[in-house]
This record gives C-alpha cells, structure tokens and sequence, in this order.
C-alpha cells in the first residue's frame, strides 16, 4: 500500500501549498496495516500515508471503530459528558445568533438536543444508517456526509464539527460547502486534535489523538486558523482547553508510552472488557496519572498548545 517518493513530493499541502515532504512516526501500526505520517515543510500540516480510499476507510469503520452509538461509558462519565456538552452549547451561543444549527458527524445527537432544549432548529450528519432512530420533532438528524447532503444557500446560523473535520477526505471542499450554506456572520466551529500541542510533542508516536488511519489530517491551532481565514472565514476564538478530551490525552498516551497495549484503558472504559496485569497496574496508579494530567492540560493551555483546539469562526460577509 506504500506510496512511493515521487507520488508523495507531488501531493502538495492544500493550506499553504508547500510539499509533504517530511515524514514522523514511521511504522504506526494500527487496524492491522502500516501508517506514517508526512508533515508539511511550510505549515507543518500532517497527512496519513497511506492516505486510504473511501472504501477502505468504510470498511475499517464498520469493523472497529469506536463508535459513539455502539457503547457507552460508565455513568458518571455519561454525566460527565453531559456537563461539558453544555459549554459546548454556551460556546456556541456566544458567537452565533439562534435559529438552525447542523451539526457534522453528530453521533447519538447528544449535543443537538441540547442546543433543542434551548430553542435551536437541530440537523446531524452522521455515517451510521441507525442514526434517524434518535429523530424527534426540531432535530433531524440524517445519514451520510456533507457531499450526500444539498442544503439550500444561507440556511445555517451555526455549522460545528466536533473531533470530526481530521476525519474528512477534502476539508477545502467542505469548507466551500459550509460557507454556501451559512448566513453572512454565521458561525463555524471545527474542534480538531493540535499537532503543536505540548501533550503532542511529549507523546510522540504514542500520542492517543494521532489515531492513525482514522485521522487523515493532523492540523495545529495555526494551520486551521490559516486554512480558515483563506477560506472566507474570520476567526474570532481559539479555546485551547477541553476538559473532555486533554486530561484524557495525557492519560492515554502517558500509558501508550509506557508499552502498554495501546489504548487499553479507553477500550476498558468503554466496553468493560479485559483484565490483565497490566490493566490492574494501569487502574492502580490512575487517580495519579489522572491529576497530572488535569494539571498539565491547564499548563498547555495556559501556554496556547492545547491536545486540542476549538476554533470559533464567522463568515465573511462579503467574499
Ligand atoms: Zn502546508
């Protein structure tokens, strides 16, 4: 499945148009197959090789992937979970004014029928046909992707992409797509993992958001902002704290550098299955690894090198 060089210097970066050039993480092993990942020499953006086709990446997602809709965690996570979909719905209530939200690889659309509960008219895509189950009257939420989708011009206040826009196979085109059916000044949000982040740096290879082959893309806080603004966006804000997914970071890859298997708690905590004696060590010290990490996500945020980036951006009203 490997490339070869001539191919790879040809595929020129789409945010700055510099080469990817520059290869990291040689031989990540992940689904059963062989990955690297190739940077960017201008802007440091990050792209999987093998780059894999829409069927490929079908396949693999209906085999393993973690999906939201197939288990939950334990139930003070759930509430957990629930507590920060509210700043989410707080974050976005900041910069758009009310009325249709979609919101792009929605899951079980937790984070829609909060913004429902709040006077929102709520749209989700999601790639798992189940997803209609979870309709109801204000919130519908559809299967397939972006491209599969014609909404009308102008209908959307807000258009989010939680954890998903890393996941996409052309985000320039779907950037167009989200600015044809934005209001002038509505607003765009696209939470991705930050490559420039200090978690990033310390975890190399073992870094729990690299997620290769999932992850198509590997942004920084900068080359996002960039990628936006030359899209016909304005960014207003970049958060670089989220209590959901950094501690996390820094758990997880803490482990994954250990030599643990990879991943093993987050699969743990998710289906309950398992049990070794590396699993017994891992349990034993997290109530340490875990307040650690809280502590080192506030530093990296302090220090605008979030694990991951929220970027809070309006269209512009005149292109
Ligand atoms: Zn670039």
């Amino acid at each position: 499945m490997r490339r070869t060089t001539q191919n790879r210097i040809t595929s020129r970066c789409f945010i700055c148009g510099g080469d990817f050039s520059g290869s990291r993480f040689a031989a990540l092993d992940a689904e059963g197959s062989r990955y690297e990942v190739l940077f960017c020499n201008r802007c440091g953006l990050g792209k999987t090789e093998p780059f894999l086709t829409e069927d490929e990446l079908k396949r693999i997602y209906s085999s393993s992937y973690r999906r939201e809709d197939s288990t939950r965690f334990p139930a003070f996570l759930e509430r957990f979970i629930s507590i920060v979909r509210d700043g989410r719905r707080r974050s976005v209530e900041r910069y758009a004014q009310k009325g249709r939200i979609l919101d792009i690889g929605c899951g079980r659309g937790d984070f829609l029928l909060k913004m429902l509960s709040y006077g929102w008219e709520c749209f989700g895509l999601e790639l798992d046909e189940r997803v209609s189950r979870h309709n109801r009257p204000g919130m519908e939420l559809k299967y397939g992707s972006l491209s599969n989708h014609r909404f009308p011009d102008a209908y959307f206040s807000a258009v989010t992409f939680w954890h998903v826009f890393e996941h996409l196979r052309d985000p320039e085109w779907a950037l167009g797509e989200c600015s044809r059916i934005l209001k002038p000044g509505g607003l765009l949000v696209v939470a991705v993992p930050n490559m420039e982040s200090l978690q990033s740096r310390l975890s190399g290879r073992g870094w729990f958001h690299l997620d290769p082959p999932f992850h198509l893309y590997h942004y920084s806080a900068r080359n996002i902002k960039r990628l936006l603004e030359k899209s016909g966006f304005e960014v207003k804000a970049a958060k670089h704290f989220s209590f959901e997914y950094n501690p996390y970071g820094f758990i997880q890859s803490f482990y994954n550098r250990l030599g643990l298997s990879q991943n093993q708690l987050y699969d743990f905590l998710r289906s309950r299955s398992g049990g070794s004696a590396a699993l017994v060590f891992t349990l034993a010290t997290l109530p340490v690894v875990a307040l650690l990490s809280v502590l080192l996500s506030v530093t990296e945020a302090l220090f605008r090198a979030g694990g991951t980036v929220e970027v809070y951006a309006r269209k512009k009203e005149r292109r």
